[in-house]
C-alpha cells in the first residue's frame, strides 16, 4: 500500500482499440484519454451530434439486466462494467472513454483488452488526493434472486471474497483477493464473461446478442463448458464475478477501503450496494462540519446569541452559530462540552455523561436562533411546545464538541414552527428530534 495521502491518477497519453459490440454486433472503436483532477470517469459518444458525455456515476444507472447500462437524457452507454473495472482496479481516477457506438468493444469478454490499453497509455500521478470510501459500519444487501453482499470495515485496502454458484449450485467457486493493480492484471482481468446456455438461448432467438460468440464468452451447457479457448483458470467464473463487482462499484466514483463478502453476486445486487454506498457518502457529507470552527461571516458569536436568546449561564447551551444556509432554513450551532458544566456534578459523579434533555435544550436554542433570524425580530419569545421522535444514540462526554444541526420543516402562520434537529459528535449522530415552537410577545 502506498503511503498516505494517495494521489489521483490519470492516463499518460491516449490509447485505444477496436472490436465488435456485444449486443448490436457492430464495429466500434474505443479510445481512453487522460482527464484533469476531480474529473472522474466519463463516457463520450463520438458518433452522436455534439459528442455528449455521460458521467460514470451511480445516479446515471439505467439498467442492470445481463450488463450495466448508464445514461443521461436519451443517451445510453451499454456494458460499461468491464472497462470501468479495468480503470478502477488499475488505479485510474480520471479519464474519458471515447467510443463511436453505444457500447465498448467486447474484446475476448474479459477486461484484459482494457488493461492492455491502459498499460500502453501509461499511468500518470496527479496532485489532488484520491477519494476513498472507508467502510465504518457493516453494510448488507440481499436480493430476492439470492445475492448477498456484505461490506465490512478494512482500512488496509479493498478486498473481495466471492462465492459464485450456478443453477443447482453447479460450478460453485470461491476466491478471496486484494484488489491491487498487479493481482488484478494477472488473476482477474483475463477472466472471461460466462453464460448459461438456457439464459442465452432465448436471446439468440431474438437476435439480441448479435456480437456474442464463443470467442467472447464461455458458454455453460449442463455440465459442459463450451468455448473456443479452454478455461484460463479452473475457477474462471468466480474471477469474472469479481471483475464485474469492481466495475459496477466503480460507479460510486471513489476507491473503497473495506472487505466485500459477495455470495452469488450479480449486476442488480452490485448496483444496489453502489447506491447504498452513494447514499452513505451523501449522509456523511451532510454531517461533515469544518475541522476549524469558523467565526464571523454568516454566523453568530456568543455576544450576538445572548442578545437574541434570554438564556444565561448555566443554561445557555450554544456557544456559536457557525453558519446559516442561504435560504435561512438551516443552521449549525456549536456547543463545547467541558468538565466544568454544572450538570456533571450530579450526572454522574465519576462517570460524567451529558444529560440527553440538555441536548434537546441545545437543539431548541439553536432552532430558536434560526427562527428569530428568519423572523428578523427578537421582540417575541419562542416557547418550546413538543418534541417528537427524540432519540439518544451515543453518550456525550466532557471534551466533546457538539455540532447542533437545525432545519426548519414547517412554519404555520406567525405562531407555530417545527424544526428537525440532530446533534453530531465526531461524525456520528448522538441525538435527534423534531421540535415544535409557539411564539409569544415578550
Ligand atoms: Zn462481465
Amino acid at each position: 500500500m502506498a503511503a498516505a495521502p494517495e494521489a489521483q491518477h490519470t492516463l499518460g497519453k491516449p490509447a485505444g482499440f477496436s472490436g465488435t459490440s456485444l449486443h448490436t454486433g457492430e464495429k466500434v472503436s474505443l479510445k481512453l484519454h487522460p482527464a484533469p483532477e476531480n474529473h472522474g470517469i466519463k463516457f463520450k459518444r463520438k458518433d452522436l451530434q455534439d459528442e455528449p458525455t455521460i458521467d460514470a456515476k451511480i445516479e446515471n444507472l439505467k439498467m442492470v439486466e445481463r450488463a450495466t447500462t448508464i445514461g443521461e437524457g436519451s443517451i445510453r452507454v451499454h456494458t460499461v462494467e468491464h472497462v470501468l473495472s479495468a480503470l478502477s482496479a488499475m488505479g485510474i481516477d480520471n479519464a474519458v472513454v471515447e467510443m463511436d457506438a453505444n457500447e465498448p468493444p467486447i474484446g475476448d469478454g474479459s477486461a484484459k483488452p482494457y488493461v492492455d490499453v491502459i498499460k500502453r497509455a501509461g499511468v500518470s500521478a496527479q496532485e489532488a488526493p484520491r477519494r476513498f470510501f472507508h467502510v465504518r459500519e457493516p453494510m448488507h444487501i440481499e436480493t430476492k434472486s439470492g445475492s448477498m453482499l456484505i461490506l465490512l470495515p478494512d482500512d488496509n485496502g479493498f478486498r473481495v471474497s466471492c462465492t459464485q454458484a450456478g443453477p443447482n449450485n453447479r460450478f460453485t467457486q470461491f476466491m478471496s483477493t486484494d484488489i491491487v493493480p498487479d493481482i488484478f492484471e494477472r488473476e482477474i482481468a483475463p477472466a472471461r464473461t460466462f453464460v448459461y446456455y438456457e439464459d442465452v438461448e432465448p436471446l439468440m432467438e431474438k437476435n439480441l446478442i448479435k456480437g456474442g460468440s464463443l470467442e467472447n464468452a464461455v458458454v455453460v451447457r449442463g455440465d459442459a463448458v463450451l468455448s473456443k479457448e479452454p478455461l484460463r483458470f479452473p475457477d474462471e467464473f468466480v474471477r469474472h464475478k469479481i471483475l464485474d463487482i469492481i466495475g459496477d462499484l466503480a460507479l460510486i466514483g471513489c476507491h473503497i477501503r473495506g472487505h466485500l463478502i459477495a455470495v452469488k453476486p450479480g449486476h442488480a445486487a452490485n448496483a444496489e450496494l453502489a447506491r447504498a454506498i452513494a447514499k452513505e457518502q451523501s449522509r456523511r457529507e451532510a454531517l461533515a462540519v469544518p475541522r476549524v470552527v469558523p467565526k464571523g461571516d454568516g454566523g453568530l458569536d456568543s455576544d450576538e446569541i445572548i442578545q437574541i436568546l434570554p438564556h444565561r449561564y448555566p443554561f445557555l447551551m450554544v456557544d456559536r452559530i457557525i453558519s446559516f444556509d442561504e435560504g435561512g432554513t438551516k443552521c449549525i450551532g456549536v456547543k463545547t462540552v467541558t468538565i466544568n458544566e454544572p450538570f456533571f456534578q450530579g450526572h454522574f459523579p465519576g462517570h460524567p455523561v451529558m444529560p440527553g434533555v440538555m441536548q434537546v435544550e441545545a437543539m431548541a436554542q439553536v432552532a430558536s436562533l434560526l427562527l428569530f433570524k428568519l423572523a428578523k425580530t427578537s421582540s417575541r419569545i419562542g416557547y418550546f411546545m413538543s418534541a417528537d421522535g427524540v432519540k439518544f444514540r451515543k453518550p456525550v462526554m466532557p471534551g466533546d464538541t457538539i455540532f447542533i444541526h437545525a432545519e426548519l420543516t414547517k412554519a404555520r402562520g406567525e405562531r407555530l414552527a417545527k424544526a428537525k434537529c440532530h446533534c453530531v459528535v465526531n461524525d456520528a449522530i448522538v441525538s435527534e428530534g423534531e421540535l415544535m415552537f409557539t411564539f409569544l410577545d415578550k
